[in-house]
């Protein structure tokens, strides 16, 4: 963070007002105000909440209330209202999910690229962050996962400034002052340095009864390593806690009280949670005492100050504190799940699904804990019914979001009994190495690959005695990784090469865009970056992107033609990579592409979306393109979805395609200015990711599918033909891939199976319409006979043992078999041994069994045959250390053997003898 500038904040209205600038003794920051008896910034845990029982403003507003308010002050003061935007950055590559309103206007507006909706403007943005994910519940609502943030933006150009720090402190006071009546001299102004979503500014943080409730940001930096860029447009971005405004105005004992006054209630009665609000208030008030930068230690401050206030023994406070952590928890991320699930977000290890996955579970530990996790349903439907007012989506998606959340619910369960045994495992394997420890790397690891939250993996390892210590912050370091998308490797460095190559070479225009049925064209070599790659003025043949596979063709110039073999599109530049070098010389070309490709790209790209808007109408508005990649004999499309799709949906979203491409809809392409098209179309134009630039094009198929989408299509969606699916695959947990052809592929796939099915017909002497009865009936036969030959065995082992009981020798007290033979098929020595053995107590059963390449000696004994001094495990060991390996068991039983089968009679001598050895063993023991 770099120093402030004493000036930095030197404006106008501090000066008339007489606010000065002092240094917080306690956290060395810079603040201004007007009380000159305040010593601290004013912020817990320098100060502590006074507004708690007894609020500074003039009224309660619930946070619906406090939004109108917000909106209304900064309408009635020049600035337009916006509705929000989705939860979910559709329109973003870099970050999942919005956690601040100026997120809907980066990079575009905030770097010029595109005009802002209206200036100054005003929105009261949901937001979602993981940061402190832990310390929601434990400081009774000073953090949540889900907020409003209150934003008032005005964005300065060098040619028009709307208003700066002077008119935008102004705002925020009289708001505050004025209109909510909050004593002035108990606003402070904390002089900070903000830095977020790749931009960066100094900031005034603002501070009321202990809270802060405001951060009015003055962004004029892009952040680029460590380094400050100035920005050509300077931005006003404020964020108003319209949750801590609320909270302020009623003073409630925490600030889930204020926000989720009937949702946290129905979970308080759930648990059968009832706590005195005066102690409520105490734990809160407790917070902004002791802070919260370790929250483990904190918790027992907390408990040890509400004890010395209320006279509450610390162990009748601790499993209060520990039920109200958790109602608080499971009200904050039910809220935030009910409206990532309204997003259409489908819980899953990858993207936002991995953010949903994580809020989900986290509400299920706590859940747990207070005997409710049946209860999510009902606690998820009071969300809605407490935001669906205000939310529309949350009623319109009510019924996919209790599924998609029942779903969850399913694995979650799964998770922890699989889990649980995952854990024992584990715990075995570390305590007989002597580790005594799950380290920070293996929780992580376990709760990546198979979902387990820490405290799930504490409770089982510590019954193997392994101890478990779950960092403070771990579900916030988990969340963070996982924040925004991995960079892609696709921008190596050979491109930038490329780049440099051709930053000289006009650009290319894109026949393929004009006219994407036009094969042949005639053009001009304008570059080369090596003998083989050439950059023309204008081409018909389409560049990788976008998932759709380069053209193929020809160049043709004098009498020569030269294959086209890959083309790639750096900037604004084609490079069309040859199959050999041609003579630099050559200036003229034609160009033909190979039409049957291209024609199967086509139909695949536009097949596509005719496939996505069918599988959203059957599967729901959750359903999101999670990758494509279109080819020339079939393409895939990978969609979100919660569960294995089914043979019945499967077979409705074909049907769904077909019906479709029978409609013969038009395909119409525009290139839109970016915010008329999310205007118009809204971001489910982002099926493949965000696109850049100010322009963007737009593809629709009329009444159907609309997508920003830079591919090659067809112009009637007849020109498909025939869709089938051909193969549907689970990807991954929450990620279906359908792999689908149309056009000639598609029936080039329905002629094979044809032929297929003829020929099985023709084996099964049939005709094709009756080859699944003539297979059933074959199946039938099949297991009739199988029965057959199982009695038939069965027969034949009970024979065999018949013989050997008939050829047993008496030995004194027992009966010997001992019975060498070749390994037969159906016959196991294991079994025939128990068979003899059980059939006669004094029976000794020997079994040698020879096969190719091992010798394998199996003995059983009975009762009497063991207590006249027979040891099968004996017989057995020394037998296979004769053939040359080893084996053992028990007295009544022992298995073994080895591979030197010349050896085989040595061992049977040395059984013969062993048994001869243990009868005499006792005769003679006896008569001593
Ligand atoms: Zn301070
Ligand atoms: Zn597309």
């Amino acid at each position: 963070m770099p120093e402030i500038n004493p000036e930095e904040f030197a404006i106008p209205f501090f000066t008339e007002q007489n606010f000065t600038r002092r240094k917080c003794p306690n956290c060395a920051n810079y603040f201004w105000s007007q009380n000159p008896n305040q010593t601290t910034c004013g912020e817990a845990p320098c100060a502590p909440y006074t507004f708690i029982g007894s609020p500074p403003t003039t009224r309660r507003y619930t946070v619906p209330e406090m939004r109108i308010q917000f909106m209304d002050y900064f309408a009635d003061n020049g600035h337009t209202r916006i509705p929000p935007y989705p939860i979910v950055a559709r329109w973003r590559n870099d970050v999942y999910l919005v956690g601040a309103s100026i997120y809907d206007f980066q990079p575009y507006v905030t770097e010029g690229t595109m005009p802002p909706p209206a200036n100054p403007l005003v929105i009261s943005q949901p937001c979602i962050r993981y940061t402190d994910v832990e310390l929601v519940g434990p400081t009774g609502g000073r953090h949540m996962t889900i907020f409003e943030m209150g934003g008032a933006h005005a964005f300065n150009y060098p040619t028009k400034e709307v208003y700066w720090k002077d008119e935008c402190v102004r705002y925020h006071h009289q708001l505050l002052t004025e209109v909510l009546g909050v004593p002035s001299e108990s606003v402070s102004y904390k002089e900070h340095f903000w830095s977020g979503g790749g931009n960066a500014g100094p900031d005034l943080e603002t501070i009321t009864g202990g809270l802060e409730i405001g951060t009015l940001v003055f962004m004029q930096y892009r952040v680029q390593g460590d380094q400050l860029i100035q920005l050509p447009i300077r931005t006003v971005d404020t964020g108003y806690g319209i949750e801590r405004w609320s909270w302020l105005s009623q003073g409630s004992p925490s600030g889930f009280h204020a926000v989720h006054g009937p949702v946290l209630q129905h979970v308080m009665e759930l648990g059968k949670i009832s706590v005195d609000e005066s102690i409520i208030g105490a734990f809160t008030k407790a917070s902004s005492i002791h802070g919260w930068t370790s929250i483990n230690k904190n918790r027992e401050s907390y408990i040890q100050t509400v004890s010395e206030q209320t006279g509450v023994s610390p162990d009748a406070l601790r499993p209060m504190f520990s039920s109200l952590e958790a109602a608080y928890a499971i009200t904050d991320h039910t809220k935030a799940a009910t409206f990532l699930l309204a997003d259409g977000v489908v819980p899953s290890n990858v993207g936002e699904g991995y953010l949903a996955r994580l809020i989900i579970r986290r509400a299920g530990r706590f859940a747990r804990q207070l005997g409710i996790f049946a209860d999510f349903p009902s606690i998820v439907e009071a969300q809605i019914k407490l935001w669906g007012g205000d939310f529309r989506t949350l009623r319109e998606m009510r019924s996919e979001i209790i599924e998609g959340l029942e779903n969850e619910m399913k694995k979650y369960n799964e998770t922890i009994s699989r889990g649980l045994e995952v854990v024992a495992r584990l715990s075995k394997d570390l305590a007989s190495k002597g580790v005594r420890n799950v380290s920070t790397d293996q929780l992580v690891q376990l709760y990546d690959s198979q979902g387990l939250p820490p405290e799930i993996v504490k409770e089982a390892a510590e019954r193997s005695g392994v101890v478990v210590e779950i960092p403070d912050n771990f579900l916030t370091l988990v969340a963070e990784s996982h924040s925004r998308p991995a960079k892609s490797d696709e921008e190596g460095p050979s491109d930038a090469d490329i780049e440099a190559k051709l930053a000289n070479f006009p650009a290319t225009r894109a026949i393929y865009y004009d006219d994407p049925y036009k094969t042949r064209f005639k053009s001009k070599v304008v570059g080369r970056i090596a003998e083989n790659a050439l950059v023309l003025d204008q081409t018909a043949f389409y560049p990788q992107g976008g998932g759709q596979l380069a053209d193929h063709g020809e160049l043709k110039f004098a009498d020569q033609k030269v294959t086209v073999v890959d083309v790639q599109k750096y900037g604004d530049r084609i490079v069309h990579y040859l199959a050999q070098p041609i003579d630099p010389s050559v200036y003229d070309v034609e160009g033909e592409i190979d039409w049957q490709r291209r024609q199967n790209l086509m139909r695949h790209h536009t097949g596509t979306h005719v496939l996505i808007g069918a599988a959203r109408r059957v599967l729901g508005e959750h359903v999101w393109q999670a990758g494509a990649q279109k080819e020339v004999e079939s393409s895939r499309l990978d969609i979100t979805h919660y569960q294995q799709i089914t043979p019945k949906e499967r077979e409705k979203i074909e049907r769904l395609a077909n019906q479709t491409i029978l409609r013969d809809l038009p395909v119409r392409i525009n290139w839109m200015a970016r915010e008329k098209a999310e205007a118009k179309y809204g971001y489910r134009l982002y099926q493949g990711g965000a696109v850049p630039g100010s322009k963007i094009r737009v593809v629709r198929i009329m009444g159907w599918d609309t997508e920003a989408c830079g591919g090659t299509h067809v112009k009637r969606t007849g020109e498909l033909g025939v869709f089938r699916i051909e193969k549907i695959d689970r990807l991954q947990d929450g990620i279906e891939r359908i792999i689908f052809s149309a056009g000639i592929p598609a029936l080039k796939r329905i002629s094979e199976e044809n032929e297929e099915l003829t020929t099985t017909a023709q084996l099964l002497k049939t005709t094709p319409d009756q080859v699944p009865k003539s297979t059933g009936a074959l199946i039938a036969e099949r297991d009739a006979l199988l029965k057959e030959l199982e009695k038939h065995s069965a027969k034949t082992l009970e024979a065999h043992i018949r013989q050997l009981q008939k050829n047993a020798k008496i030995l004194g007290p027992i009966k010997l078999v001992v019975s060498k033979g070749p390994k037969r098929k159906g016959i196991d020595p294991v079994d025939i041994a128990n068979r003899l053995k059980e059939s006669d107590k004094n029976m000794v059963a020997v079994i040698v069994e020879l096969s190719p390449d091992r010798v394998q000696i199996v003995a059983a004994a009975g009762e009497v045959a063991v207590s006249a001094g027979i040891n099968a495990s004996e017989i057995v060991s020394g037998a296979a250390k004769a053939v040359g390996g080893g084996g053992g068991g028990r007295q009544f039983f022992a298995s073994g053997g080895g591979p030197l089968k010349e050896k085989a009679e040595d061992a049977l001598r040395i059984i013969e003898e062993t048994i001869q050895r243990q009868l005499s063993a006792l005769t003679a023991k006896e008569v001593a």
